[in-house]
């Protein structure tokens, strides 16, 4: 067979870029095969550097909830660039980014926007064991707060897709400061506090887990952690970078009526441009430079062209709050499909949803934390996900991720995917 594009891309890329990526999910490394090449999107549709079509599941892993192209946000960011792409100045697109995020997340007084979601993460901890004169910080299995030192211990996302137990070249005195519980279980949180509460500074959760495919709250677990952090005097962050905007106009917090003192976003404010942002109490934000003693600085923070695509997709969300029923119904209705193709082949699976994110895993049993998502069948769904990519639709390439829907997919994308999984058998036929 005649190499492809991407195939070529793929070689090449390997010579020059470690693993021929930027990030290691994007490898194919847990489905096999060769990574397909992005030429272009447009709505719910990407297309591969040989011309191939794909209903586009990935949605460049959360951000673009509006779809491809949308022309808001194309329309504010040629504009922008019309008049400069960074200045190293404050801009009033910052002032409006921030005003539109403060008024979506009541329990956030002031935010401060940075180059991505690991950034926000770092510096939200940072604060926390600034504010609490603390060191421990209290993560759970599975969930993924980017790539900062003391967030890689039992993470999600790549570190889950390649089952790596932490990273080397992360000092162990600093590992040995962040402490691992089980997602959803309380019990577990609780017993940990009652011992060491007083040596914690932060517990930081993804308020519906993304990184090791979804896993919903428990009812009660987030409301338990907002408790058992007050009665220690610990910082409870929600990392919303994914959650945040996707779930309803807002955040998860607001749809659960759970109040953290900080919150981390990024992905959708951003509209697709690189962008994080931290936020929360007075109190605590205030202990930032210049205001207070601790630093976070960045040569492209509040990037002008990041905020013009995050202010034009929130105002487009804004304007069609309304819209995230309908996401829901098309998600449920897309689920339900899936379900039922594989009922009819006796393939078990279990398909967790929130909204406009899910996930499918081959098991059979309850998917509620780290253990379950680990348990379930990743050959099969590597065979998924090739059965998908050949009949034109690109799910996440990996088990532990989510898969998205966006505004502008529709029902023939819906029954793209379905006919692309009639008759498909991940234990059957494999050759
Ligand atoms: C994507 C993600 C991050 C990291 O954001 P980057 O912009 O990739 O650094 C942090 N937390 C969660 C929950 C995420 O999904």
């Amino acid at each position: 067979m005649t190499e492809t594009l991407s195939e070529r891309l793929f070689s090449e890329a390997k010579n020059l870029i470690p693993g021929g990526v930027n990030s290691p999910v994007r490898a194919f490394g847990a489905v096999g095969g060769n990574p397909v090449f992005i030429a272009g999107g447009r709505g719910s549709r990407i297309y591969d550097v040989d011309g191939r079509e794909y209903v586009d599941y990935i949605l460049s892993w959360g951000p673009l909830i509006l779809g491809h192209g949308h022309p808001a946000v194309q329309g504010a960011l040629t504009e922008q660039v019309s008049r400069g792409v960074t200045f190293g100045a404050p801009t009033a697109l910052e002032v409006d980014l921030a005003r539109l995020v403060l008024d979506a997340f009541p329990a956030m007084d002031k935010v401060r926007f940075v180059n991505s979601g690991t950034e926000a993460v770092m510096t939200a901890l940072r604060l926390a064991r600034a504010y609490t004169k603390r060191d421990v910080i209290v993560k759970f299995e599975g969930c993924y707060h980017g790539h900062g030192d003391s967030l890689l211990a039992k993470a999600g996302s790549g570190i889950a897709t390649y089952g790596i137990p932490g990273s080397p070249g992360v000092p162990a005195p600093l590992a040995a400061l962040t402490i691992t519980v089980p997602y959803n279980d309380l019990g577990a949180c609780e017993a940990f506090l009652k011992a060491r509460g007083e040596e914690v500074a932060a517990v930081i959760v993804e308020p519906v887990a993304g990184n090791m495919g979804v896993v919903p709250p428990a009812k009660g677990f987030l409301q338990g952690l907002r408790e058992l952090c007050t009665r220690h005097g610990i910082v409870l962050i929600f990392d919303e970078v994914i959650t945040g905007f996707r779930l309803t106009y807002g955040g998860y917090q607001g749809l659960v009526g759970v109040e953290p003192d900080l919150t981390c976003l990024g992905k959708i404010i951003g509209g697709g441009l690189p962008v994080g942002a931290f936020g929360g109490k007075e109190k605590i934000m205030d202990l930032l430079a210049p205001t207070g003693p601790v630093y976070q600085a960045g040569t492209l923070s509040g990037n002008p062209l990041a905020m013009a695509a995050g202010i034009a997709t929130l105002s487009v969300l804004k304007d069609n709050a309304p819209f995230y029923e309908v996401l829901d119904r098309a998600a449920f209705s897309l689920c339900t499909d899936i379900e039922a193709v594989f009922a009819e082949t006796g393939v078990p699976v279990v398909i967790n949803r929130v909204g406009s994110m899910f996930t499918p895993f081959f098991t059979s049993g309850r998917v509620n934390d780290y253990g379950d998502a680990a348990r379930s069948d990743t050959a099969a769904f590597a065979r998924l996900f090739k059965r998908l990519l050949e009949r034109g639709v690109m799910a996440p390439p990996s088990q532990f991720e989510a898969w998205f829907l966006s505004f502008a997919h529709t029902a023939e994308d819906r029954d793209r995917t379905i006919e692309a999984l009639r008759g498909f058998d991940p234990y059957g036929d494999r050759s």
